[in-house]
């Protein structure tokens, strides 16, 4: 089938390209993102190929559609950014990657506490410069700290497992559908008010949904303890950010490790490093030692981009044969 894949990046194409020798698809790679705005691009494509940052509003929908695109494969498990009930309304089936390397997110979410709770970045800047000195560099162990996982699905339960098996900590939990499987491991379940309190890390794994938007909120930020860590790599509408900056500034927020950020759509991913950043939140949140911010990378391993594009491909594959995908994403009721 003839797929454009949008906010492609080299890297995309090179494991796109290497697992398309499986399916023999007609691949189209465009830098751009897909929104209503660059929706033109799609004419004539059956298949168009997206990512978190593309935005598939109801209006691009309806132009892709009004030019024959029947299917959108999103490279990525998140299904946020498009909108399932006017995909629905103009008969386009929407695919995911539901579970590429949960491991992969899992292990950034922990190299990001641990970067953070030992400050590497900062040491190692220090020792490349000359400078041997420890002096604010003082951390703790995480060993029998309480982890506050928010959403223990794929990632979330990995995570479990690192920290509760293998760093020692007291894991507690908050998911809507908890997993009985992970209590007999040893994690917690418990309210989330419970979780807020008495959490030295909370880490967010769950969906952004109208129920989890700004889950993290002026209000939540009052219940959690003093000098809480706090990590996302889930996605960032979870996070209320202008309130965790509030919450920084206080102190009330010990550190924060973000991997996502709400307003990452037309910055994340792309070089600044000559112009500098219009968004001036993210740009205050830099401001502080204490805050580490990577770009939407924590999906980014060997194994997770092989995954990814092998089922994307595989998704498009089934439905061009006519074969039930069980990877389609279901439409609202
Ligand atoms: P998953 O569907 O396997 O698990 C999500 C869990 O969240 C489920 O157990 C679900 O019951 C729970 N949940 C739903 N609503 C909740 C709520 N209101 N409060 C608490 N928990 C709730 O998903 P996953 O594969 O583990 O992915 C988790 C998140 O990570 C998603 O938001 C996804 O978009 C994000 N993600 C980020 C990256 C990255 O590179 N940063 C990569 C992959 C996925």
């Amino acid at each position: 089938m003839k797929i454009a894949v949008f906010s492609a990046k080299p890297y995309d194409e090179d494991f796109f390209r290497k697992a398309n020798e499986a399916f023999g698809h007609e691949l189209f790679f465009f830098e751009s993102h897909l929104n209503e705005k660059t929706v033109q691009l799609a004419a004539g494509f059956p298949a168009v190929c997206v990512f978190p940052n593309d935005n598939l509003n109801r209006a691009a929908l309806k132009t892709l559609a009004s030019h024959g695109t029947k299917i959108v494969a999103l490279r990525c498990a998140g299904y946020n950014n498009v909108d399932l009930a006017a995909a629905n309304d103009f008969n386009m089936t929407v695919v995911r990657v539901p579970a590429y390397s949960p491991y992969s997110v899992a292990e950034h979410t922990v190299g990001l506490m641990l970067a953070l709770n030992r400050k590497l970045c900062k040491a190692n800047s220090r020792v490349r410069e000359g400078n041997f000195t420890i002096g604010g560099l003082l951390g703790f162990d995480m060993h029998g700290k309480t982890v506050g996982i928010i959403g223990t699905g794929r990632i979330g339960s990995v995570v479990a497992t690192i920290l509760g098996k293998g760093f020692g900590c007291r894991v507690l939990a908050y998911d809507p559908s908890p997993n009985l499987h992970y209590e007999e491991q040893g994690v917690c379940y418990t309210g989330l008010d419970q979780l807020f309190s008495q959490s030295d890390i909370i880490t967010l794994h769950c969906p952004l949904t109208a129920q989890t938007h700004h889950l993290i909120d002026e209000v939540a930020i009052a219940k959690v303890k003093p000098g809480v860590m706090l990590i996302n790599t889930s996605r960032g509408g979870v996070i209320d950010t202008k309130a965790v900056i509030k919450g920084l500034k206080s102190g009330k927020i010990g550190s924060l490790g973000l991997d996502v950020y709400e307003e990452e759509s037309n910055i994340f991913f792309e070089d600044f490093s000559g112009t500098g950043i219009s968004d001036d939140v993210l740009a205050r949140l830099m401001t502080f030692p204490n805050v580490m911010i990577t770009s939407h990378q924590a999906f980014f391993t060997r194994e997770a981009l092989e995954n990814i594009a092998q089922t994307t491909l595989g998704n498009v594959a089934n439905l061009e044969l006519g074969m039930n995908c069980p990877n389609e994403v279901p439409s609202p009721t």
